[in-house]
Formats: structure tokens, sequence, C-alpha cells
């Protein structure tokens, strides 16, 4: 359900796309990286567009996060859900955080938000789910597609974008 299957024992994942050079972007599904937050496709999405926002910094919790950082990364989860709303035509959002391993969080050390665009009936679109998870080629398809909806944002985006 989360993006952790990624990770190597002991790093984050979050970090790690933080760290990563633009080259490696569409590899890690890194899609806009800003001073201080980022965004990402979920590996094992909900929905097709399964985006994650995360503060560049490691931490678990709201309270962690600078007022500077608390807001880049708010501001960013609201630019990337209306985008989505656009430009996917989504008729509807989940928007959210899960904070701590008791609230279902798969990667409960750094901060991460969700953005998961909705389709009335998308319900049925989860046995296609499956196949998505085990194509690798089909995020690729996601990401191309979601890198040109994100542009104009502010922040650094994927090289040729
Ligand atoms: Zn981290």
């Amino acid at each position: 359900m989360e993006y952790i299957l990624g990770s190597k024992q002991g790093a984050c994942i979050f970090c790690e796309f933080a760290a990563a050079p633009r080259a490696a972007w569409r590899e890690k599904l890194v899609l806009l990286a800003q001073p201080h937050a980022l965004v990402c496709l979920n590996k094992y999405p909900f929905a097709a567009g399964h985006l994650l926002v995360a503060p560049r910094r490691h931490v678990s919790t709201l309270g962690e996060l600078s007022a500077e950082e608390y807001d880049a990364t708010m501001r960013l989860l609201r630019d990337v859900t209306e985008r989505m709303r656009v430009g996917q035509r989504a008729e509807g959002m989940n928007v959210g955080f899960n904070l701590g391993k008791a609230a279902g969080a798969g990667i409960a050390e750094h901060l991460h938000g969700h953005v998961v665009p909705r389709w009335v009936g998308d319900v049925n679109f989860m046995p296609v789910l499956a196949d998505v998870r085990a194509m690798p080629e089909h995020l690729d398809d996601t990401w191309r597609r979601l890198v040109p909806l994100l542009a104009g944002l502010p922040g650094d985006h994927p090289e040729g974008a």
C-alpha cells in the first residue's frame, strides 16, 4: 500500500529522492523538487496518478517542520492537488497524511502526504492496479504523462521537461 519495497534496509527513499541527481528522477519517479519539498509517484498506487508530497528534511511529525518547511510542503500539496484535479479531470481527490505506523504509514519516519485522484466507479479500477504493480513501465507512462502537468510550478523539474 505504501512506497516501501524500493527502500534499502536502513535507507530512507524520500531522503534518497531529495539527494538524487535529476538524471535519476525518471527511474525514481520524482516529478518535482523544491528547496523544502518534493513530489514523486507512489510506486504502489491506490489509483492512477497517486502522488506523494514530502518535505526534503527527514522528520516524522508535522511539528518538527519549521514554518518555512511546513508552508512549502502544504503549498506544494495544494498546487499538486489542483493540477491533478484540473489536468487529470479528477472527479474527487483523497488528500492527507498517515502519521505513524498505527495510522497506516508505510514509511512513518519520513513525513509524506498522499494525493490520490479519484473517479466515480474507480473501485473497478483496482484489479487493473495489480497489473500496474507487476509492470513498472506503466508507472513510467504515468510519470511521463504527469511531468507536463506540473510544468510551471516553482522548483526543479525533470531534465527535458
Ligand atoms: Zn528521510
